[in-house]
């Protein structure tokens, strides 16, 4: 049996902060909701989120610091406690990743409502949790319904926008390996998820120059495709069509770095290696990141060159059953240096 979960209801427009009334009630979600903010994301949509489900649902809100193990286990004692029904949580990365893996544990639906559209989390199965040092990616299960406002998505630095627009190139170096572990190591394969990852991929190249903008178009844009890359995996029953070689580099960054970078900057300049590295056109990814205003190497990520390379040289071993390019016995410090200085990386 091959098990398909995805959310129910996907709303993208504006002035949705009242609309998740509705969608709540269409669901049939229970009478206690908990939402969940950062301190940020709480000012600028959770708590008028709040507030208009507060007419109709009892509500209370959690903020929340970051995606730690720490973190999801405060809001699952929450949950429990105050016996809510289902979760909404407002924010860019952690908060969902956090709401995510929590609701999951509680065994209660969540909505997903992004601040931002800088990683394809939004509306996938996988969260992303710190947990003792390392940041794994954790099985859980997709949101219930996305809320996508446009407007407020808008209002985050265009830096995030363009994040996005890495993390969703990078489902082409990411079908590439996971085509060869298909072939290398009989791992299961869904063609249709892969055409649709890649579909997105290929998306943002033609579309470039309008997200570019960084208007409510580019937003639209960008927004779908990673809601469609959060399908892809969904089909596919893993993170497998959209994470791959250089999601494991941004991984080992995440690790080693001083102060790393969005993930979906790391994750396209990722793709640009691990692109070189499969033979494929490299050129065409970082001409698309540099069209959209996205880092395309070490300097531009703010992070030292010398972490690029050991990162490279790690990344087979942050998530070894995940067969990549990197193999099973990863880079050299020669061809880690060489590739990233051929790609203009460092
Ligand atoms: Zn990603």
């Amino acid at each position: 049996m091959h098990l398909m979960q995805l959310p129910r209801e996907v709303l993208l427009g504006e002035n949705l902060k009242g609309e998740v009334v509705n969608v709540a009630k269409r669901i049939g979600l229970g009478r206690k909701a908990l939402v969940l903010y950062g301190k940020h994301t709480k000012k600028i949509a959770g708590r008028e989120v709040e507030e208009n489900l507060s007419g109709e649902y009892e509500v209370d809100g959690l903020t929340v610091k970051g995606a730690t193990m720490e973190e999801v286990n405060r809001t699952l004692d929450e949950i429990r406690g105050g016996e809510f029904d289902w979760l909404i949580a407002v924010g860019g990365g952690s908060i969902i990743d956090v709401a995510k893996l929590a609701s999951f544990k509680a065994g209660v639906p969540f909505i997903s409502f992004p601040t931002t559209a800088s990683h394809d989390g939004i509306a996938s199965a996988n969260a992303s949790i710190k947990d003792i040092g390392a940041k794994t990616s954790v099985k859980a299960v997709p949101p219930i319904a996305v809320v996508a406002d446009v407007e407020v998505i808008k209002t985050a630095p265009y830096r995030y926008l363009a994040a996005g627009v890495g993390d969703m190139i990078s489902n082409l170096t990411a079908v590439k390996d996971w085509q060869l572990a298909h072939r290398i190591k009989g791992e299961y394969y869904s063609e249709y998820a892969a055409l649709l990852s890649l579909m997105s991929a290929k998306m943002v190249i033609k579309n470039a120059d309008i997200i570019r903008l960084g208007n409510e178009e580019s937003v639209r844009k960008v927004v779908k495709g990673l809601i469609s890359c959060g399908v892809a995996m969904s089909i596919a029953g893993s993170s497998r069509p959209a994470s791959g070689a250089e999601h494991l580099f941004s991984h080992a960054l995440d690790a080693i770095a001083p102060k790393p970078a969005l993930h979906g900057e790391q994750v396209g300049v990722g793709t640009i290696i691990m692109a070189y590295l499969h033979g494929m056109k490299w050129e065409r990814v970082r001409e698309t990141l540099k069209r959209v205003g996205a880092p395309t190497n070490a300097y531009e990520l703010g992070i030292d060159p010398e972490y690029i390379i050991e990162a490279l040289t790690i990344a087979h071993t942050i998530r070894p059953e995940r067969y990549t390019i990197l193999g099973k016995d990863g880079l050299t410090r020669e061809a880690a240096e060489k590739a990233a200085k051929i790609t203009g990386v460092i």
